[in-house]
């Protein structure tokens, strides 16, 4: 398979290549040249499943057996055999819990994928490579247990100092590995991504320490993410469900990537029928739907954090997609969103790509304390603030005859307080993290400091 840059003018890559440089040389996204078919046989057996799924797009470049000793080892690390399991919500509506993972969040899914490809991948190369990240929550914890135990692969994760959950910093600062730093910056999160950009635009320092990005931009992460809309469909089907209309999923979306990665899904074959896209009150993709029009906000504090994004990058692709794949109007309208904040989409080809799939709801924090207690209330589960969202949309669009498929994306107890206020219950963290707490923490604490940055990242690269 080779990969083509949505802005039309960096090189066409092939499948590693593609993994290996995340963001196009253009600025724009890596995406395939075309759609492969869905596999003729959807195993029930998750890392067969994924191997089948993702084969296509890897082609010669993973052997048929290292693909399926990749899928098996990530996939292993979760805690339900089906690892992202099906399970009943209220009539013709369910949900797919994809927070079965070691962070409890369904960033997981791609990320124990992708810190075994990298290794295996400059393993091949004989390279190894320093991931740096700035997060508020969630993708730190996913990506340092993701590479924790790749060997080349070192990783620095910056997040600010007193700004991040105790359960989200736990779940960063109590692993002990030699590839692994954590540093707490005295600054916001505006301040440490600053400081990762900074990184990167020193040439000499990024080139010296092979520094690389594990943001939600990156294709593996897409596609590792199509697999469970396959698993979805074919654990409704097992139910005894008819899927003969399709099946619709609802998405609590921040970035677009997952549900990009249902509308990939359809685009090979899987019978989906909508794909609805929950907002919370930072509703631009919402409004975009409303009006094709995208019109950037200020981003407002919800009680969803991980949907709390102004610009949802991996929209890039679909837009791209649109356009009939034509890379300079994409450059355009995007260059139109940065300087004047908004840009239109045709009504023609909104009406042949979008309409007939996407339906999109919002729903704001009280409506989300809401959904957690009637949840709660009607079926005993304790749902998170992300899900909530999801499961408002997944309602405000069921049809008779065609089953709903709400995305859980983070398991209820990786955001207590939300979920206590609204069901006057505290949720509990599972097992094997109920001594998150009593565990000892490895963290540095740095100043805002773009050179005290670079040494702590220079100290654990050892390039
Ligand atoms: C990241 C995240 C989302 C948003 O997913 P996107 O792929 O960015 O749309 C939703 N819920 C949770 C819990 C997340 O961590």
């Amino acid at each position: 398979m080779r990969y083509v840059s949505t802005r039309g003018s960096a090189p066409i890559l092939g499948f590693a290549d593609t993994v290996l440089a995340g963001l196009a040389t253009d600025g724009g996204l890596y995406i395939p040249e075309t759609w492969p078919p869905a596999p003729e046989h959807i195993s029930a057996d998750y890392p067969t499943l994924a191997a089948g799924v993702m084969a296509p797009y890897i082609g010669e470049e993973v052997s048929t057996t290292d693909l399926a000793n990749l899928c098996s080892g990530a996939y292993s690390t979760f805690r339900d055999p089906r690892v992202t399991p099906l399970v009943p919500l209220e009539q013709g509506h369910w949900m797919l819990e994809l927070f079965h993972g070691p962070t409890l969040a369904f960033k997981d899914v791609a990320l124990q994928f992708l810190g075994k490809l990298f290794d295996h991948l400059l393993e091949e190369r004989d390279e190894r490579i320093t991931i740096v990240g700035a997060t508020s929550g969630d993708t730190g914890s996913a990506a340092i247990d993701g590479v924790k135990n790749c060997s080349r692969v070192k990783i620095v994760i910056l997040y600010p100092h007193g700004r991040v959950s105790d359960v989200q910093r736990r779940q960063m600062t109590t692993i002990n590995s030699p590839n692994v730093k954590t540093l707490a910056v005295d600054g916001t999160f505006d301040d440490c991504q600053d400081l990762v950009k900074a990184m990167f635009n020193h040439a000499e320092f990024r080139d010296r320490h092979r520094l690389s990005a594990v943001n939600s931009i990156n294709w593996a992460r897409i596609m590792a993410q199509v697999v469970y809309y396959f698993s979805a469909i074919q654990q409704v089907a097992a139910n005894g469900e008819s899927i003969n209309n399709g099946v619709s999923f609802s998405v609590p979306t921040g970035n677009f990537g997952n549900v990009l990665s249902g509308w990939i899904a359809r685009q090979m074959g899987a019978p989906i029928r909508n794909l609805v896209v929950g907002s919370n009150a930072n509703d631009i993709l919402t409004r975009f739907f409303e009006t094709q029009e995208m019109r950037a906000r200020d981003v407002v504090p919800t009680l969803s954090p991980s949907m709390d994004i102004q610009v949802s990058s991996n929209f890039e692709r679909l837009l791209f997609e649109m356009n009939g794949r034509d890379g300079g109007l994409t450059t355009e309208q995007l260059q139109r969103f940065r300087t004047v904040g908004a840009f239109a989409v045709e009504a023609d080809q909104y009406a042949k790509w979008l309409a007939p799939v996407f339906r999109a709801a919002r729903c704001d924090d009280e409506q989300t304390t809401a959904m957690i207690r009637d949840v709660f209330e009607s079926t005993g589960q304790m749902i998170d603030p992300h899900t909530a969202v999801g499961v408002l949309g997944g309602r405000t669009f069921q049809e008779d005859g065609v089953p709903m498929v709400t995305l859980a994306t983070a398991h209820a107890a990786k955001f207590p307080d939300a979920v206590e206020r609204a069901t006057g219950k505290r949720p509990e963290l599972p097992a094997h993290m109920a001594d998150l707490f009593d565990r000892p923490e490895w963290v540095t604490r740095v100043d805002n400091d773009l050179a005290a940055v670079e040494a702590e990242v220079a100290s654990v690269s050892g390039l």
